[in-house]
């Protein structure tokens, strides 16, 4: 039987799981400053009235690989304030102005404060103490910031507070986690090394780093980092279990292509066995160009990160990527990468396109719907349809009778569970669903709906919005078009 069940996991990439982390860090610095607070002696200011209500707590899956997604939602007043002590700058003409910027953060009024820490004059902050209260000031404005009006907001006033004081580690932090949050350009290679000298406890540098690394395709780069951020998250985490499935997926990976090579197109790392046939790397690569301008087109998405596929010979497939015997092909969403067997590939160039499409929609609908919110019917059926496979047979011409479907809702999570019989109606199912949706609505409605759950809604709702039906309508009309179909076959 033709099988394309790929074990796709319901859980993101690398880089999402540094959200949770960031929450989670953020979290415990959060209950760090509280309890610093009541050990210490007051200081002349309450430091932090806007702290008053404790962020929100985020609780991980338990089981990772079923876990519906591990973007978290944004950590509202997650950085670090730091304290700040008028009574340190005596003597100056601008401790009066500082104090006055500090009583407007502490009243929530940041742009008033801004103003006036961005009057302060130059040559105010040649004297380091003075620059040192500044930054101290700047941080906190940040936080103020990142609680009323998103992180992102508060780039700049963190970004000002590093500059002022490049060693002090809380900005940098404060900054880091901000960048990683926002998926800032800023995150460079060198920002985040730079910041791990800084900080070298902290493990959310060590995984956006690692997670860098990995999407260059250093492999035993992103393993250091991984493995040193694993070891700065407290055993207790309920990130942890998470954390070792990565590690342990990237160490088979890097074990596997220890001898691969990798040759790169605009939109693809394509890496191969270098003893192998060097025209497989070359159809394959025309084949994943051509489904990246047509499927790209259809579903109007084109993705923005390079897709990395690894060609593997059929006798290591199973061991190297752990997918099922079965499987003819395999996208990672903890890896984020497609992984197929070519063995005898160019034999059979209509099964390589048929595979290489298939997976590259799922690569696609990764990248687009971020933790994977993709209702697995509908992502399953969107990989066959545009896949260009008639392979499968139509839903009505295997089943005899009126048909009973399994509730498009109950095939919205994983399938890797299901024995092989349930297996192959939910794939016809989710073909069938999707081909309904498609000549129905038009492809045009498929990508609203896709945009409405990259936007985070619930696929019910996706569908209420976009269709102007309910979810149960919806399948209502599906069954009873597959229905009419099975008996106009009779007649
Ligand atoms: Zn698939």
């Amino acid at each position: 039987m033709h099988a394309f069940r790929n074990q796709r996991g319901k859980i993101g990439t690398v880089g999402d799981v540094l959200i949770l982390l960031l929450v989670l860090v953020t979290i415990g610095a959060w209950w760090i400053t509280q309890r610093n607070k009541l050990r210490t002696a007051p200081p002349p200011a309450p430091a932090a009235p806007i702290a008053a209500t404790p962020p929100p707590i985020v609780v991980a899956d338990q089981d990772p690989a079923q876990a519906p997604s591990l973007v978290a939602p944004s950590p509202a007043g997650g950085g670090q304030l730091r304290p700040f002590t008028p009574g340190s700058l005596p003597g100056s003409q601008h401790t009066a102005a500082l104090e006055t910027v500090h009583a407007l953060i502490e009243q929530g009024r940041d742009a008033d404060a801004e103003a006036r820490l961005s009057a302060l004059p130059q040559d105010a902050l040649n004297d380091q103490r003075i620059r040192q209260a500044a930054s101290v000031l700047w941080n906190n404005l940040g936080i103020v910031r990142q609680q009323s009006r998103g992180t992102a907001a508060a780039v700049p006033a963190f970004k000002t507070a590093v500059t002022l004081s490049p060693r002090d580690q809380t900005p940098r932090l404060n900054l880091a986690h901000a960048y990683v949050e926002t998926k800032d350009p800023a995150l460079t290679r060198e920002f985040l090394e730079e910041t791990i000298q800084i900080a070298p406890n902290d493990p959310v540098a060590h995984l956006a780093l690692a997670d860098l690394l990995y999407g260059k395709d250093d492999l035993a780069g992103a393993i250091l980092h991984l493995e040193q951020g694993r070891q700065q998250t407290p055993a207790g985490s309920p990130l942890r279990p998470y954390l070792d499935l990565v590690s342990a997926r990237v160490l088979r990976a890097e074990k596997a292509e220890q001898k691969f090579s990798a040759r790169e197109s605009s939109h693809f790392l394509v890496k191969f066995n270098g003893n192998e046939d060097y025209d497989t790397w070359t159809k394959v690569l025309d084949i994943l160009e051509d489904a990246y301008r047509d499927i790209g087109q259809k579903l109007n998405y084109f993705p923005a990160k390079p897709i990395t596929v690894v060609l593997h010979t059929r006798a290591v497939f199973q061991s190297a990527t752990g997918s099922p015997a079965w499987a003819d092909g395999l996208y990672d969403g903890v890896l984020g990468r497609i992984q197929i067997p070519t063995q005898g590939a160019l034999t059979d160039q209509a099964w390589l396109a048929r595979v290489l499409r298939h997976e590259f929609v799922h690569a696609l609908l990764h990248q687009r719907v971020e933790g994977s919110r993709v209702p697995t019917w509908l992502n399953e059926g969107l990989a066959m349809q545009l896949a260009g496979d008639n392979s499968w047979p139509d839903l009505d011409r295997v089943i005899k009778g009126e048909v009973t479907l399994i509730p498009l809702s109950r095939l919205e999570g994983g399938w890797t569970g299901f024995p092989p019989d349930l297996a192959t109606v939910a794939y016809l199912e989710g073909n069938s669903a999707t081909a309904y949706l498609i000549d129905r609505y038009g492809m045009g409605k498929v990508q609203d709906i896709i945009e409405a759950l990259a936007g985070r809604q619930p696929m019910a709702d996706a569908i209420k919005d976009r269709l102007f039906i309910s979810y149960d309508e919806f399948q209502q009309r599906w069954s009873d078009d597959i229905n009419e179909k099975i008996r106009a076959g009779k007649t």
